[in-house]
């Protein structure tokens, strides 16, 4: 059988491509080399999905990709932030907008997204090949006229390549996308792993693992200098940090490190000045007076910090809250403004949210998502050169693109010139 459409990579762009062109009555088949569709959609969020961006300004979006952004301009105007969420009520999922602007489901389960887009590609009647691996896309002249699997060849009259970055692998984004598409005569620009978690020397870390901060402010040092701050949620790792603050500052921390030493300070307590944070102190300690140190912390920390901040703070958890130094309150209080880490380093491509780099967007015509090199290629998603911060941006970008490929290879005056 020839199909209409292949779309190879069932993560959030392939569906979105597969389902929109199916919409308008083409024959499409999905392969997916996983088990299931949408494997890297479901952690996505924390296992919540953060769908997307709440932004009214498309220029402030855009910026957020930096110089790549203006080539999602067209993309965003077809498929806007608006038209995800429309699209998402439309399958039955409501959303809420967080802190930070971030949209999430209401269901707050990726699972409920995944489920919700299998039932979209379902009601097409797009043809789902999973545990399909694509091991080669033969082209002839500038057209490409079949790809291979282990389970045989399939041909189609059009192509969508969403295969995906390189980042989180596990997941199946093993980055063969940016082979294939070499192979086909297309320049990928150089592939670096981008919001990354941060690894820190200090091996008591372990002891936070899955300590989530909220409202924390945290800055980046280097050479005693403050190179970046940000305030909002951060989260412990068994060998580092991670959350969106954390992953937000992992480029520039990333350059830093090239140049020796940084040092990443976490500030607990960032809505009480020093003086300020010493009095609530006092309070907490004239509360607990006849209690040990180690029992005094509970309303001032989270469990998990009070063993942590004891150790570092040298003062004898046994201690009576009443013979408590000035000097150690002190210690205290600045342990709590002050936190410092030592970045060792970052966690590379194998928990990277996304990668950074991809196909040359030159190449690629920003109106239609199609190929300047292969007359019947599309790309959508993470394979582009173009990737956003934490907060819904990079969705965002899979669902906007994907539904242009979409809609651009339901052109049946340009289908059948192909
Ligand atoms: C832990 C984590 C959390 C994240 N959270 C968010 C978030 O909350 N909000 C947000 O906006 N972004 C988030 N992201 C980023 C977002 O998930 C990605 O940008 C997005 O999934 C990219 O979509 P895609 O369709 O381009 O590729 P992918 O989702 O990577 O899908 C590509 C698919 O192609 C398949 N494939 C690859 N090669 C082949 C082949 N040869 N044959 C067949 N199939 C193949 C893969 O198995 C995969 O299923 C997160 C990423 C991670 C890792």
């Amino acid at each position: 059988m020839i199909y209409d459409l292949i779309v190879i990579g069932a993560g959030p762009a392939g569906i979105m491509s597969a389902g929109k062109a199916s919409e308008s009555g083409l024959s499409v088949l999905l392969i997916e080399k996983n088990p299931k569709i949408g494997a890297k959609l479901l952690l996505t969020g924390k296992g919540r999905c953060n769908i997307t961006h709440q932004e009214d300004d498309l220029k402030n979006f855009i910026n957020q990709f930096g110089k790549n952004g203006k080539f999602l301009y067209k993309a965003l105007n077809i498929f806007s932030i608006q038209d995800t969420l429309d699209f998402f009520h439309n399958l039955g999922i409501e959303t809420k907008v967080e802190r930070g602007n971030r949209v999430f489901p209401t269901t707050d389960s990726a699972l409920s997204i995944v489920q919700a887009l299998g039932k979209y590609l379902v009601k097409n009647k797009v043809k789902v090949l999973t545990n399909t691996k694509v091991t080669e896309i033969i082209r002839e002249d500038n057209k490409i006229i079949k790809v291979k699997t282990r389970q045989g060849d399939y041909v189609a009259k059009k192509y969508i390549l969403t295969t995906g970055g390189r980042s989180y692998p596990e997941t199946g984004s093993t980055g063969e996308g940016f082979e294939f598409a070499r192979q086909l005569g297309h320049n990928v620009i150089n592939l670096k792993p981008a919001l990354t978690p941060v690894l820190v020397k200090e091996s008591w870390i372990k002891d936070l693992q899955g300590l989530n901060l909220e409202n924390v402010n945290i800055s980046i040092y280097q050479n005693n200098k403050k190179q970046d701050e940000r305030f909002g949620e951060a989260l412990f790792t068994h060998e580092g940090m991670s959350g969106p603050i954390i992953l937000d500052m992992s480029k520039k921390i990333g350059e830093l490190l090239k140049n020796g030493q940084v040092t990443l300070q976490i500030d607990f307590k960032p809505a009480l000045d020093f003086l300020k944070l010493d009095l609530r102190i006092q309070r907490d300690f004239k509360e607990f007076s006849n209690k040990e140190f180690k029992n005094s912390l509970h309303k001032l920390l989270p469990q998990k910090l009070i063993p942590v901040i004891i150790k570092l703070s040298n003062i004898n958890p046994d201690k009576k809250v009443n013979l408590i130094t000035k000097e150690e309150r002190k210690t205290l209080r600045n342990l709590l403004k002050e936190f410092k880490l030592e970045i060792q380093g970052l966690t590379g491509f194998k928990k990277a949210i996304v990668t950074s780099g991809g196909i040359d967007l030159k190449e690629i015509d920003p109106k239609t998502m199609r190929s300047k090199i292969i007359d019947n290629l599309y790309f959508a998603g993470e394979i582009l050169d173009l990737d956003g911060p934490t907060g819904g941006y990079n969705l965002q970008a899979c669902w906007s693109t994907g539904y242009l490929a979409g809609e651009s290879v339901s052109d049946r005056n340009a289908l059948n010139t192909i």
